[in-house]
């Protein structure tokens, strides 16, 4: 498999050369970055693994443009912002990633605080974002741990979201569009998880995080 997220054409590691200390460049960093087509089941099993904390795990929160959803919270679920304090904190280079998401208009973005947040907690930063932010977070973080999440029924997505009934057709549509491109770029995650049974999927990610916890320990 190439991994092309984590090795550039001629075998070198991209990322920041910090000289081994903590933050962008990092090769001991405790960042996981979990991506996956609309309906794959990212933010339900992100709750699980917070919730059993197989390691210890802070979710970064991220901050978006888009309206909240019936039942979304500030600060628990986004930051939710003003397309101009988006445009603000991006100006002022608070954001590690930013990228506007399905064409929708709305923009998202991944806090440097955020990961100052888990740093300090001693913990895991849990980033649930799309592909385009996955890559930048491995320019910054060559060896986060990165996660695609898929169902094995390209069918099962729609299913779910229409299950799910927070989103309109016509968005529904343009999500499973952009799912195809997502798919293409699995195979650039350095582990792929299929969510179809949710509790066999959190056992998976959890045993590749607790893995890698004990080789951060060990070396
Ligand atoms: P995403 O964050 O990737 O868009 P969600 O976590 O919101 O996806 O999941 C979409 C819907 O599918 C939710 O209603 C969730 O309860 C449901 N779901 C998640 N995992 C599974 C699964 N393994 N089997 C069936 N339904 C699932
Ligand atoms: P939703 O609107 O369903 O909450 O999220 C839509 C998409 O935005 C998902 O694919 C999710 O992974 C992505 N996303 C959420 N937060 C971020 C972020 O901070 N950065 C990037 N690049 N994508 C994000």
């Amino acid at each position: 498999m190439t991994d092309c997220f984590h090795r550039g054409p001629g075998g070198v590691t991209h990322g920041i050369d910090n000289g081994g200390k903590s933050g962008p460049g990092a090769t001991d960093s405790r960042v996981v970055v979990l991506s996956g087509p609309s309906g794959s089941g990212k933010s339900t099993i992100v709750n699980r693994l917070v919730e059993q904390a197989p390691v210890r795990l802070v979710k970064a929160i991220s901050a978006t443009t888009r309206p909240p959803r019936a039942g979304e919270a500030e600060g628990q679920d986004y930051y939710f912002l003003a397309p101009a304090e988006f445009e603000r904190r991006r100006q002022a280079g608070e954001f590690l990633e930013y990228a506007e998401v399905f064409g929708s208009g709305y923009w998202y973005g991944t806090l440097n605080s955020e990961l100052d947040r888990a740093a300090r907690a001693g913990a895991w930063a849990l980033l649930e974002i799309d592909v385009q932010g996955a890559r930048r977070i491995v320019e910054q973080y060559p060896d986060a741990v990165t996660i695609f999440l898929s169902a094995s029924s390209p069918r099962e997505y729609e299913e779910r979201l229409r299950r799910r009934g927070t989103e309109s057709e016509a968005t529904i549509r343009r999500r499973m569009e952009i799912a195809r491109d997502e798919l293409a770029a699995a195979g650039f995650y350095r582990h792929q998880v299929i969510n179809d049974d949710l509790e066999s999927a959190v056992r998976e990610i959890a045993q590749i995080l607790i893995s890698r916890e004990n080789e951060l320990n060990a070396a």
